[in-house]
């Protein structure tokens, strides 16, 4: 089997408008236009079926703007997912809005895990989020913790998070309540981050910065650590690497039904950046065949450094 990683953008709306959002996600219900209705966004869990039936090792997470916007169509669409591939090959990427007891219990019973984003500790103000981002993940936590999932926090580093105070506070908090992965990916200046392109981390700091990081966690004394999983888009760790993952390991699906070979291709109005990367649409092709169109055969059958940075 050919694992392959599916990430679904289900809607761009979000409460939160990120001054850094990388898809382009907006409060205004407009930005909802495009968007598959429930019945087409249900018609691609028989196309997942599809591709595990031909090789296809499928994980799908589901992510946006914020899945939990609107529960009253997304809720199927988690129980769907989770009858037809399992519970194992479905996460749930999100900011904890919306998120109360009754969905944590939900959550718990249909989904891997949920991972949220925590970029410094809840009440610091930071400039590339909103007033109570972290909050409401913090919140989220606790909840869904008390249901039985698996939570992960995900925190991406920018010039602004790196020092070691923010790194340690992040890494405490996850300690002191149990989250069970922490994981670091490097800010990547797509979508509205391009407008902050000095948050980029260069290689050289990046290096240091997982060094720091590796250091801080072996040497906490806390009795109960997260699991410490680093992108592989971050110099300094051994899973680095400059190998670009489109199609080969993972491609992306848009809140139109727009197939990506990169879900950071895209820019503020989340439009795909150069038609490269556009591989195809659910509506009009199943996944199985945009996998085996030319398209995207232009990234599965040689090795490509990242054209985004090129
Ligand atoms: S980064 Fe995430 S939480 Fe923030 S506006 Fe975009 S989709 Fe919403
Ligand atoms: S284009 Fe760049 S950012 Fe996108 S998957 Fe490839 S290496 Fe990663």
């Amino acid at each position: 089997m050919k694992a392959l990683s599916v990430i679904y953008d289900v809607t761009a709306l979000c409460p939160w408008d990120c001054p850094v959002c990388c898809m382009g996600a907006s409060h205004e219900e407009t930005c909802r236009k495009d968007e598959l209705t429930a019945e087409q966004q249900l018609g691609i869990v028989p196309q997942l079926a599809e591709l595990r039936e031909n090789g296809y090792d499928v994980k799908i997470d589901l992510s946006g703007g914020e899945i939990f916007t609107d529960k009253a169509k997304h809720l199927p669409l988690i129980h769907s997912l989770s009858e037809t591939l399992g519970k194992d090959k479905v996460g749930i990427s999100c900011s904890g809005f919306g998120i109360d007891a009754e969905l944590a219990g939900f959550l718990s019973t249909y989904v891997h895990d949920v991972e949220m984003t925590m970029d410094v500790v809840p009440y610091r103000p930071y400039p590339l989020r909103p007033v109570g981002y972290s909050v409401a993940a913090a919140k989220a936590v606790s909840l869904l913790k008390n249901a039985g999932c698996e939570v992960g926090l995900q925190t991406v580093v920018s010039s602004y998070n790196s020092s070691f105070a923010d790194a340690f506070s992040v890494f405490a908090w996850c300690c002191a309540n149990h989250v069970d992965n922490w994981s670091l990916l490097r800010f990547f200046p797509s979508g509205r981050g391009a407008q902050f392109p000095e948050a980029w981390m260069n290689d050289k700091t990046c290096e240091q910065y997982v060094h720091m990081v590796q250091e801080l966690v072996r040497n906490c004394p806390s009795e109960y650590k997260p699991e410490v999983d680093f992108h592989y888009s971050m110099p300094g760790h051994i899973k680095y690497s400059e190998t670009c993952r489109c199609v080969c390991h993972s491609i992306g699906i848009l809140p139109n039904g727009d197939v990506v070979a990169c879900f950071w291709a895209l820019d503020s109005s989340t439009g795909i950046v150069d038609p490269k990367f556009l591989l195809g649409n659910v509506k009009q092709n199943s996944l199985l065949e945009i996998l085996n169109s030319p398209k995207a055969h232009y990234w599965s059958d040689c090795h490509h450094g990242c054209e985004l940075a090129a």
